[in-house]
């Protein structure tokens, strides 16, 4: 069963306000219980200390001070709010009673013989108040005197008051459910209003948006986060496309120029020197496709699976990788240093090794070969760094901020063709943002470039 979220929340709150409502009441009740019925003792006692100066039990016989007072007094007070009063010896026994008991008598009760409290008692079917007075004569205990009041009118207030309390509650609890209901349902609108706008959105038409409500508050801040969220998938949609349509023309090129090769080679018979020639020229174009294929590997393959970190003295790393790169490549590599201490960093062995492996690649393919390159190992304000210099052709400042995309080359002016994909300074920097390490570069046109990796 799903409940949605409106009913949750007033359901909550209906039985947080329940339980408290249900406190509320019964102290009600049971205020309204306690001081009616002290009122009641109260008037019983007042009675209770009038009688007992009127009566005297001398020798098991009643007697009054003032009878005829008395009997007054007591019929005047009969007719509006009914006293009862009952004289009995020591073992309970009625010895006179007021006329309005009828055949009814008072409940004689041992164990409240000293004390002066009252207790509620039903007498022929009427419910009564009573209070148990010893008559004491010279000194000796001669009887009780029972006075009771009618306990009638505050039972029917208390019945009322509980009857009141028992309908209200359960037409409190319901109107305001329903209450809270509602006003969740108004308050959840914006909400909903979301989700059918965000179901409407698909890879079609993704450059929509969710417009964001006024006033800025959390709902708002959702919006904006939903939004934001679309325009980021907007834009690795696009990157996903451009980096398709690049990789395809790329791949087209070197295609073409084979099946170009082929089909001049196949239209008349040649001299083995021109087989050899066209197939030569075929079988680059073969190592440039799967030579890009590779790289193109190598970037799907970056972030994938789990990455292993080492703990890399850096300083050794990179000189014992100038000294083979120097030896495989033929090209004169320094290595230079300032650091006394061996530092370690924890890093991916691998992926170190890639990166510098594309940069020096670069700085050897853009360089004349007579010119030398750096590799430096040092720290800088705290931050072990890097870095790879070289004195070649250098970078334009407007293809600066461009050379880390996919396939972007920089064209040469000279015309003279630098064989690469364009792909290696992206794999350099998805690497270096899955190892954590900042990779910076500066050059001037002309002069050289220095790439600087720093940890
Ligand atoms: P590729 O070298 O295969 O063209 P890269 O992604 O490695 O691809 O480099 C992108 C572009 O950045 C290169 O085409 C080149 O124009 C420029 N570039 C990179 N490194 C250097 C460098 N050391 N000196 C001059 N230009 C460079």
């Amino acid at each position: 069963m799903i409940i949605s979220y409106k009913e949750r929340i007033a359901s909550r709150l209906t039985l947080v306000t329940a339980m408290i409502v249900l406190v509320v009441f019964a102290i009600i009740y049971l205020v309204v219980d306690f001081t009616v019925v002290q009122s009641i003792d109260r008037e019983l006692k007042l009675e209770t200390d009038k009688h007992v100066g009127q009566i005297f039990l001398v020798d098991g016989e009643i007697r009054f001070v003032h009878k005829d007072e008395w009997q007054e007094q007591e019929h005047s007070q009969i007719q509006l709010n009914p006293i009862f009063i009952e004289i009995v010896d020591m073992q309970g026994n009625s010895m006179d009673k007021s006329p309005n008991l009828g055949e009814n008598h008072l409940s004689f009760s041992g164990d409240k013989r000293e004390k002066n409290e009252a207790w509620t008692l039903k007498t022929g079917g009427r419910e009564v108040r009573q209070m148990q007075i010893p008559l004491n004569h010279a000194g000796k205990r001669e009887g009780f005197m029972l006075v009771a009041k009618s306990f009638e009118d505050a039972r029917q207030l208390l019945t009322n008051l509980r009857n009141i309390l028992l309908i209200l509650y359960p037409g409190i609890l319901i109107s305001l459910f329903l209450s809270m209901r509602f006003l969740a349902g108004k308050s959840i609108q914006p909400i909903q209003k979301i989700i059918q706008k965000t179901n409407l959105i698909s890879q079609s038409n993704l450059n929509e948006r969710i417009p964001v409500a006024e006033p800025n508050d959390e709902i708002a801040q959702l919006t904006r986060s939903i939004n934001d969220l679309l325009a980021r998938l907007e834009q690795a949609l696009t990157r996903e496309k451009q980096f398709t349509s690049d990789a395809s023309h790329e791949l087209r090129t070197p295609l073409a120029v084979m099946r170009g090769t082929l089909e001049v080679l196949i239209r008349k018979p040649r001299t083995s020197e021109e087989y050899v020639e066209k197939v030569k020229l075929a079988l680059e174009s073969i190592d440039r496709m799967s030579e890009m294929i590779d790289q193109l590997l190598s970037l799907a393959r970056v972030g994938k699976g789990k990455m292993v970190r080492d703990e890399v003295e850096l300083t050794s790393f990179t000189q014992a990788f100038a000294q083979q790169s120097a030896e495989e490549s033929g090209r004169e590599i320094l290595f230079e240093t300032n650091l006394s201490k061996p530092i370690f960093r924890l890093v991916n062995e691998k992926s170190l090794q890639m990166i510098l492996n594309n940069l020096l690649q670069n700085a050897i393919k853009y360089s004349s070969s007579s010119s030398k390159i750096i590799m430096q190992v040092g720290s800088h304000e705290g931050a072990p760094f890097i870095l790879v210099k070289d004195e070649g052709k250098g970078i334009t400042s407007d293809s600066l901020a461009k050379i880390f995309d996919p396939f972007y080359r920089e064209l040469d002016e000279t015309g003279a063709a630098v064989p690469g994909t364009g792909l290696g300074l992206a794999i350099v920097k998805k690497l270096a943002l899955e190892s954590e390490i900042q990779v910076e570069v500066e050059s001037e046109k002309g002069r050289g470039s220095i790439f600087r990796l720093i940890f």
